[in-house]
């Protein structure tokens, strides 16, 4: 998708530090974090929210990328959420689970 500000990221137009990848996702940091530490696991394929995921593969792969990430940055207590539909506080129409820990990394 052109014009998501995921997918680009996703692309690399931005720089962005990826702390976790693999050939489904990126794990990056939100740019307005909501705790000491706040992650975003994002899909690489441009899905738009939890409502168009059909693919229960990818829906695993991404519990996967949060149990990965947080094992390899040493977070043992998190929270997750996934935002779904702008009455919810979706804002980015490019599905993304956030990962919110008041440990530091
Ligand atoms: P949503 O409200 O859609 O669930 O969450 C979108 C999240 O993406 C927000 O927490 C927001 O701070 C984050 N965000 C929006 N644009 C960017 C960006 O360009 N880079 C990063 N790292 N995070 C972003
Ligand atoms: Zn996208």
């Amino acid at each position: 998708m052109d014009d998501c500000i995921f997918c680009k990221i996703i692309r690399g137009d931005f720089g962005t530090e990826f702390l976790y990848e693999n050939e489904y996702l990126v794990v990056f940091k939100d740019i307005n974090p909501k705790a000491k530490t706040h992650l975003l696991v994002v899909p690489k394929v441009h899905v738009e929210s939890l409502n168009e995921l059909e693919d229960e593969k990818l829906m695993a792969e991404l519990i996967k990328g949060v149990k990965a990430v947080t094992k390899k940055l040493g977070i043992k207590s998190y929270r997750v959420h996934i935002n779904t539909g702008k009455e919810e506080g979706q804002e980015v129409f490019h599905l993304h689970i956030h990962v919110l820990s008041n440990s530091d990394i």
